[in-house]
């Protein structure tokens, strides 16, 4: 019997000393190529029992012409928007992610963002480079944290977590999630979004993805905010539409805003986002620590190798089958 052969996508390890040695140790085969087209993904794959991927879109038509040896496709990462889950329900190919590699990091830059935009460091460190001095008022419009409400969109994993970081720093929290009834500690849980947008001075975004939430934050949403709020969103680029946050922000409506996630990634060269103002950006790193980045594919490996073995998975979690 041949060794468990696992296809790693092109980009999804940054150090190949984070895997090799797991790889060794498990007696794992692993082969690493593009997957980017259909006729990539299938020759990458073909004859490995699974695939692991970051943030490649793994189409429909990817999975459909899969060879017939794979069978399980691991996600280093949280987010599944990028992944066609219905075909690989109906091809039973089984979908391990790893929800809770980086809970911390993805919370820590969220309030990262939210405190040096509150404070305003970013203007005031561009004041001072500029050999400017002051005065503070023309620094940012900062409204003293502990008589704020912060409103977070999507209180599951990640948004709880940031709830119990901020929670010291504020007056309130709001919280708005569709799924989520019962009670969360020390949050104000409102009925509607559009509550949410009126009563908070900071929001923050840990909502998935998905058709329903696609452009959460649209112009409409944007008018409903009040006039000096911050918007942070670590989540996915999607989730807000961004001509129109650039021109809120240009108006001055939006104060400022924290985004580590674009509807196209690498961001667009052309992107409004670009020249808008009081804008800070990182390219999608909130998930990185020096720990998490070899935490999530060491756990990948892992949970694929056990679950090709036919043992239960240590570290991850299902998001179809396990067939
Ligand atoms: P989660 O599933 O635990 O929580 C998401 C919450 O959003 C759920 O409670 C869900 O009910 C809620 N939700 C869904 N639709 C909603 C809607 N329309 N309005 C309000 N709430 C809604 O997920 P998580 O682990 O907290 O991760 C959240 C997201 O963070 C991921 O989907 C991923 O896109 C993103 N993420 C980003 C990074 C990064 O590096 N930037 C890293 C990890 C995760």
């Amino acid at each position: 019997m041949r060794p468990i052969r696992i296809a790693v996508a092109d980009g999804a390890v940054a150090n190949l000393d984070w895997i090799m040695p797991l790889a060794k140790d498990l007696g794992c085969e692993l082969v690493f190529g593009p997957v980017e087209t259909v006729e990539q993904f299938a020759k990458t794959t073909l004859d490995c029992d699974g695939v692991i991927v970051t943030l490649q879109q793994i189409t429909a038509e990817k999975l459909t012409n899969k060879p017939d040896s794979l069978r399980v496709l691991g996600r280093a990462g949280v987010g599944l928007d990028s992944i066609h889950l219905p075909t690989c329900v109906d091809e039973k190919i089984t979908v391990i992610f790893q929800p809770l590699y980086a809970m911390e990091e993805v919370a820590n830059h969220a309030l990262s963002m939210i405190l040096a935009l509150h404070r305003g460091l970013f203007s005031a460190d561009a004041m001072v480079r500029d050999f400017q001095w002051g005065p503070a008022t023309e620094v940012a419009e900062i409204i003293s944290l502990q008589d704020s409400t912060v409103g977070v969109i999507g209180c599951g994993r990640i948004g709880q977590t940031v709830i119990r970081k901020l929670q010291p720093f504020v007056k309130q929290v709001l919280g708005y999630d569709v799924n989520i009834n019962g009670p969360i500690d020390g949050v104000t849980m409102v009925e509607s979004l559009d509550e949410l947008l009126s009563r908070s001075k900071i929001i923050s975004l840990h909502t998935p993805h998905l058709p329903s939430t696609h452009h959460l934050i649209d112009a409409e949403a944007l008018a409903k905010i009040s006039k000096g709020t911050i918007i942070v969103n670590v989540s996915r680029g999607g989730l807000i539409d961004e001509s129109a946050l650039a021109s809120s922000l240009n108006t001055g409506h939006i104060s400022a805003a924290g985004l580590d996630v674009f509807e196209t990634e690498p961001l667009a060269i052309d992107s409004p986002l670009r020249q808008a103002k009081n804008l800070i950006l990182s390219p999608h790193i909130a998930w990185y620590s020096k720990s998490s980045g070899p935490r999530l594919i060491q756990w990948t490996l892992l949970d694929l190798f056990m679950h090709l073995s036919n043992k239960p998975i240590k570290n991850g979690a299902f998001a179809t089958g396990p067939f």
